[in-house]
Parts: structure tokens; sequence; C-alpha cells
């Protein structure tokens, strides 16, 4: 049974599909995690590029600022002749480094690149610019006499050109004036802001195409999200589906059956299957027991009729039917004395063929049945009392054939009474064909009478 039973089971396993549910669940979610830490890396790129891109703004301003406040020193000083002036720009130029400062920082940003070159291009363009403005400053301190020594190094060392030592003081400051405003000046100060220009372009352009980059990464990996989570969304859906489909409905299927006291409908996956399968099994092997002992309940182990039992619960049944019925009662004559001539072994033989005529000698709507030691009793369902001729000549025809053995066992005879209701079997039935019988026994036996109203 059991080899029979794997080979006509054809399902999928609950425990297979779960297995792959599970495995497709975990790379869906290991993809989507991964997915989302690309994606805040992406995000952080994009934030770095931005704090990049302002770092380096305020280092371009800060040379911008730098080399302006240097000017600004320089050109006061030619201008108001105050030393103050000159030892702010010295202050700048050895102390506070706002442009190597600014440098310093670019470079950390973007060494080698494009960017850096012009900001480094831009603070040569304006170290070349402080040769000038020192010039002008050496000029003014000699005009206004200042001591030598107490002079900042870099002014010490400027040799006045030949041309500018013979000037009057006056012209000395009119010419250092000349330097620090004149078109010469201006044009290098166009160019330190044009090479800062170029820095921040470039590094416009490089952070507008890392943001580019990254953006469109950020983009990808954010509609590789949405499909994951699409794809998840569906998985969720199909796992619900197949736990409806397998899990489900096939135990309503089985929880329906079981009720009703059916065999299982042999539904849903493998386990479901092999469970129908074996509860079908056992139902039926059940329904067998059950029946065979019902069976058993209700027949006689010798004769194979219908027993005491069974012809009560019989009664019953046609008590409650109202139709029209004929009852008999026929009981074996003198058998005490086959028992006793022959053995109670042919008086069984005897018993068997009695009740073997009387099932051949019915219809199949007739119920013969054994209801005492040599006592049998026959209820016929639908018979009225006009056709009683009928069944005195089917018994006279079983009292010949008893009479005339051909079988080896000993004649007998049996005596008959009967009885007919019109509605069901009625209380009184079997007493009245009890008395019929008591008649023909009374009367020689060997024969059949009917129990006749007053
Ligand atoms: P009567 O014509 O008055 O009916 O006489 P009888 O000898 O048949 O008397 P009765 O019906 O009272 O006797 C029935 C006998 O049937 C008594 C009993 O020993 C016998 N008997 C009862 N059950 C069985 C059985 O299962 N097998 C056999 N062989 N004999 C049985
Ligand atoms: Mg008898």
């Amino acid at each position: 049974m059991e080899e029979n039973k794997q080979r006509q089971i054809k399902g999928v396993r609950i425990s297979t599909v779960n297995m792959v549910m599970i495995l497709i669940s975990c790379i869906l979610y290991i993809l989507l995690i991964s997915a989302t830490v690309r994606v805040s890396g992406r995000y952080e790129e994009v934030h770095n590029s931005m704090e990049d891109y302002i770092a380096c703004e305020e280092s371009s301003a800060l040379l911008t600022d730098g080399s302006a406040y240097l000017t600004e020193q320089a050109r006061l000083y030619t201008v108001t002749l105050e030393p103050e002036y000159m030892e702010n720009y010295f202050t700048e130029v050895y102390d506070t480094r706002r442009r190597e400062t600014a440098l310093e920082q670019l470079k950390t940003y973007y060494d080698g690149n494009a960017a850096y070159e012009y900001l480094l291009e831009a603070l040569q363009r304006s170290n070349d610019l402080m040769v000038d403005e020192i010039y002008a400053m050496r000029l003014i301190s000699q005009a206004q006499g200042y001591d030598e020594a107490g002079l900042p190094e870099a002014v010490q060392s400027v040799v006045l050109e030949e041309a500018d030592q013979g000037l009057s003081k006056e012209d000395m400051v009119q010419r250092a004036r000349a330097i620090v405003f004149g078109s010469k000046y201006q044009e290098a100060k166009d160019q330190i802001a044009a090479s800062v220009a170029s820095t921040m372009e470039s590094i416009h352009e490089i952070t507008h195409q890392k943001m580019l980059d990254n953006t469109a990464g950020l983009a990808s990996m954010m509609a590789m999200q949405r499909r994951l989570i699409s794809i998840l969304f569906v998985e969720t859906v199909a796992t619900f589906i197949m736990i409806i489909m397998l899990i489900i409905k096939p135990l309503q299927v089985h929880v329906n059956c079981i009720k009703e006291e059916k065999m299982m409908e042999v539904t849903g996956s493998y386990e479901f299957k092999y469970l129908a399968l074996t509860y079908n099994d056992i139902f039926e092997v059940k329904n067998a027991n059950e029946a065979m002992l019902r069976y058993q309940a209700e027949h006689d182990p010798l004769t194979g009729i219908v027993n005491r039992g069974g012809f009560d619960q019989l009664k019953t049944m046609f008590r409650m039917n109202q139709i029209p019925m004929g009852f008999l009662i026929i009981d074996v004559d003198k058998f005490k004395l086959v028992n006793d001539g022959y053995g109670h072994e042919v008086g069984d033989q005897v018993l068997k063929k009695v009740a073997k005529l009387l099932k051949e000698g019915f219809r199949a709507t007739d119920y013969p049945a054994r209801i005492g030691g040599d006592e049998f009793a026959v209820i016929l369902p639908n018979m009225t009392a006009d056709l009683s001729a009928v069944i005195e000549k089917k018994i006279m025809e079983l009292n010949h054939t008893l009479l005339h053995p051909d079988d080896g066992l000993p004649q007998v005879s049996l005596s008959v009474g009967g009885a007919f209701s019109k509605s069901g079997f009625t209380d009184d039935l079997y007493k009245k064909a009890d008395e019929a019988l008591y008649e023909v026994k009374e009367n020689g036996r060997c024969g059949c009478r009917f129990y006749q109203e007053q």
C-alpha cells in the first residue's frame, strides 16, 4: 500500500516550496540591503562633493582676500605714508598667510588638478606683484627717511633702480603711487583674478561632473531598489497565494470531507495528497469493519439470512412504512426428531437448506429471517390478502421439495402461519401469524394457513 501511495502521489511538496520561497526572500533581501547601502554611499558622495566645492570656494576666496589685502595695505602706505600699513602688509605676508593657507587647503582636495594649478598660478602672480609692492614701499620708506635698520628685511634688501635713486622725495612718493596704482599693476591684479576665476571654473566643472556621476549612480541604485521592492511585493503575494492553494484550501476541503464522513479529495500539495490517501485507506478499512460488524449483528452465521436482531429492525422499519404487507411464521415440523435421529450437524444442514429455499422461493423484495432454532419468518412488503393463494402454492412447493430430498438429507416439512396488514407491520401482526401457525400445527402440520378476521 505504501509503495502504491508513493507512485500515485504527484504534487508539489510544501517543504520544497517553502525552502524555495525562503531562498528567494533571502536573496531579494540581501540585494535590497546592498542596494540601500550603495544608495546611502552614493548620497554620501554627493554630499561630500558639495562640501568639497564649498571648501574650495572658500580657499579661492581666501587667496583673493589675501591678495586684495596686500594691495590695499601697499596702496594705503603709499597714500597715507603711515608705516603701520607696511607693518600690516608684512604681518599678512609672514604671519596671517591667507594666500598660502588657501593653496594648502586646495591641495588636499585637488592636488595635481587644473584647479590647483590655476590657484598656484594666482599665488605666483600675487608673489610677482609683491616685488612691485615692496619696491613701492621701499620708495616711500626712503622718501620718508625711515631708519633703514627698522625696515622689514624684504624692504631693506630692495635696491632702487638708478633712475629712481636721484629722485626727490616728492617724486619718489609719486613714483611709488604710480607703481601700485598704475595700469601694469592693475593688469597683473586682473590676471590674478582671472587665475582665481579659472580655479573656480575648474572646481565647478569637476564638482559638476562628480555630481552628474553620483546622481546618475544614485538614480540607477534607487531604480534598482524600486525594482527589488516590486519583486519582493510580487513574491510576498505569491507566497500568500501558495499558502492558500497548498494549505488553506486543501485543509478546508479535507475538514469538510471529515465532517461529511466521506472519502477525502486527493488535492493540494504532496503532503496533503499523502494525508488524504492515508486517511482514505483507514476510512475504507473502518467502513468495511463497520459493515462487517453490522452484517454480523444482523445475520445468522449458520444460514446467512437475517437473524432475530435484523428481523426486529425490519419490523421497526416496516412499522413506519405505511404499505400493505404480508407476514409469515414458519416452523420446521418435528425438527427435534431430525436432531435426535441424524445428529445436530445434519439438523444444521436442514436448517441451511430451509433458509436457502426460502430465499430462492420468495421475491427479491421479501425478507426471510431466522427468528428462532427451527423457526423462520418472511416479511412480504406490498402484499395483500387476495394473493394468499399464491403464497399457499409456494409453501406447497417448498414442502414438496423438502419431502422429496435429492441431496441425502432427511425429509422435513414446514408449518406456516400467515397474516396481512393494510398499513405496515402492525403490533398484532406477529400474534395473528403465530395463531395461524398454531392452527396448522394442531391440524396435522405441513401446511399453510392465514389468520382470519372474525
Ligand atoms: P414441532 O413440530 O412441534 O415444532 O416439533 P419440534 O420437534 O420441531 O419442536 P420444536 O420446534 O419445539 O423444537 C425445535 C428444536 O430445534 C429444538 C432444538 O434442539 C432444535 N434446534 C434449535 N436450534 C438448533 C440449531 O441451531 N441446530 C440444530 N441442529 N437444532 C436446533
Ligand atoms: Mg419445530
